[in-house]
């Protein structure tokens, strides 16, 4: 498992302390192992971009990241296939340089719904659909899958402190349609919770093959 931030939607106590296996190897943001320890887990690694570690076959670099809280991103690499998983970065100049240091990207999970925070200026703090879409420009991924759209931080705080970039099917499609713009070959997969995604291997020599 890896972790991108200490935020609560990312990063719940309560459903840690209930998972079973507290041997799992954990990755997460340098600065927060002490919640996974404290909740039982005993193979917590702390990362910061450019570290990288092996789940068994699986090679975690972890990449920059930048939201409202220390943030890092990951690539896992495995069997010739690469998934990168985006947190809930903003898009930083820095997000560069993952595809230099990773020829293709198999799979691209990407947050884009443009949380903005209310009593901070209405700051943008994760990436919306378009600057999503951007990164699939840069990345060029063989497949996107949309993530945080349906995030919600309840009506009060919706109301008095966060902003989306639009309800949960505007992103989706919003994300699809810029995506097809700027990022042609990328296929975007949007996936309903607990939907599997398999893909094709794409003739490098390595199986692809994501959920
Ligand atoms: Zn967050």
């Amino acid at each position: 498992m890896v972790v991108s931030h200490g935020h609560y939607d990312h990063y719940d106590m309560q459903a840690f302390r209930a998972y079973p296996d507290k041997q799992v190897p954990l990755a997460v943001k340098r600065g927060i192992a002490k919640m996974a320890l404290k909740a039982g887990f005993t193979n917590v690694t702390e990362m910061d971009a450019w570290e990288a570690t092996s789940f068994g076959p699986i090679t975690v670099t972890a990449a920059p990241g930048k939201h409202g809280v220390p943030e890092t991103t990951y690539l896992l690499q495995a069997g010739g296939a690469a998934v990168y998983f985006g947190g809930d970065t903003l898009l930083i100049p820095e997000l560069s340089e993952i595809g230099a240091r990773c020829q293709q990207i198999d799979v691209a999970l990407l947050a884009i719904n443009g949380l903005r925070i209310r009593p901070a200026g209405n700051r943008k703090v994760v990436m919306d659909a378009k600057d999503a879409a951007e990164l699939c420009r840069i990345l060029q991924p063989r497949y996107a899958v949309p993530i945080h759209y349906s995030f919600t931080g309840g009506r009060i705080v919706d109301t008095l402190f966060l902003g989306y970039a639009g309800s949960p099917s505007q992103l989706t499609q919003e994300f699809q349609q810029a995506t097809a713009l700027r990022s042609p070959k990328t296929s975007v997969r949007v996936l309903a919770p607990g939907e599997p995604l398999a893909i094709q291997a794409d003739g490098r020599g390595g199986a692809a093959a994501g959920n």
